[in-house]
């Protein structure tokens, strides 16, 4: 069972997925590249409580024991030596996943395995340079990690069936739930369905054929789904709708009008939940 766990990198994700596997047991080291950094994780974990005291009912003294569990370090001999797992949450930017993978290469224990919570990579385009390349692969969790608990596990076609077992044990035991890839997909299996599906609501009103209640609506009444598309795109957030889409439709003349009122909704703060206003008032 992997139980001493480092994640690399305590931002949005590291944060969460640190505390997690605080919460159900773990002993739990964040690493990150300065003092700074470090405070901010700090801070970002401590504000986790009030999530976990709501949506999990987590005791006081539960939350003492998760913090209890948690080191923080900039210091790489003590992140990356001696771990069974290492968990990588740095920015989606390839020359800081390979730093960080060649690091972690010259300091792990034999057995240990690395994990990348990559949103668009595959583990593919780093294996080699991980240096144990069967004991890579990523692992997938969703912002709000304790509500949203999927891990969608994918490895590359040279990761061992035995990296496979021990991550998707691991993700069980902080109780998310393991969904398994047999191939690499880019966008795993939720986005390779949510992406395509939120574009199309957007075309629907950015092309002015219904408005954005209706479309929700009628997939609300078609499916008996608890909300539509642009509630989730709200949730989301419009600023990373916009640049997911921006990526996949800049050069689409058809789809020019969608991004320029998703923009529009932008400049003025219309960000979504995070801002009180999106395409619904909150
Ligand atoms: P973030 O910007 O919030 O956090 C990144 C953290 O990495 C920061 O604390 C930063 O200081 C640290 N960092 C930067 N360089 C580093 C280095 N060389 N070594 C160690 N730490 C370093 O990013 P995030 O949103 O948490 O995303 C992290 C990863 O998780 C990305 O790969 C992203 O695709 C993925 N992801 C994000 C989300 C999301 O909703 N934010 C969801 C799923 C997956």
């Amino acid at each position: 069972m992997l139980e001493q766990v480092t994640v690399a990198g305590g931002g949005t994700l590291g944060s969460q997925i640190a505390f997690q596997s605080a919460f159900f047991g773990k002993q739990v080291i964040v690493y990150d590249i300065s003092e700074d950094a470090i405070e901010k994780a700090r801070q970002r974990l401590a504000n986790l409580d009030q999530n976990y005291r709501r949506d999990m009912q987590a005791t006081p003294a539960q939350l003492v024991e998760t913090h209890q569990r948690i080191q923080l370090t900039t210091v790489p001999e003590q992140a990356f030596s001696h771990r069974d797992l290492i968990i990588e949450a740095v920015p989606e930017v390839p020359t800081i996943k390979i730093n960080l993978y060649k690091q972690v290469a010259t300091l792990r224990a034999t057995n240990s395995i690395l994990a990348s919570n990559s949103s668009t990579f595959l583990p593919s385009q780093f294996a080699d340079e991980t240096g144990a390349p069967a004991q890579f692969a990523n692992l997938h969790f969703a912002n709000s990690i304790w509500q949203h608990n999927t891990a969608e596990i994918m490895g590359h076609a040279g990761t061992s069936v035995d990296t496979i077992h021990q991550l998707t044990e691991f993700a069980k035991s902080i109780q998310m739930v393991p969904i398994v890839l047999k191939k690499e997909q880019p966008g795993y299996v939720l986005n390779t369905m949510l992406t395509p599906f939120l574009e199309n609501a957007a075309y629907l009103w950015g092309a002015g054929i219904v408005d954005a209640p209706t479309v929700d609506q009628t997939w609300m009444i078609g499916t008996g789904a608890p909300e539509g598309p642009f509630g989730i795109i709200d949730k989301v957030g419009l600023r990373t709708f916009y640049s997911i889409e921006s990526q996949r439709k800049g050069n689409d003349p058809e789809y020019q009008p969608i991004l320029e009122q998703l923009k529009a909704m932008i400049d003025r703060d219309a960000l979504g939940v995070e801002t009180g206003h999106g395409f619904y008032d909150y």
